[in-house]
C-alpha cells in the first residue's frame, strides 16, 4: 500500500507512505525526502 504524502521542497520530488514507512522527513513544517534531509543535515536546516 502506498499513501502520497506530498512534494519535497527542495527537489520536488513525491514523497510517499509505504506500508506505514514514511519515506521522508519533516522539518520546520516542511517535508522533504531522504536524499534532501541528507544533503541538508551538515547545512544545518534547523
Ligand atoms: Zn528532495
Amino acid at each position: 500500500m502506498q499513501e502520497l504524502i506530498g512534494i519535497c521542497v527542495e527537489c520536488l520530488e513525491e514523497i510517499y507512505c509505504e506500508n506505514g514507512f514514511f519515506d521522508g522527513v519533516h522539518k520546520e513544517g516542511k517535508l522533504f525526502c531522504n536524499d534532501c534531509a541528507d544533503r541538508e543535515e551538515g547545512h544545518g536546516i534547523t
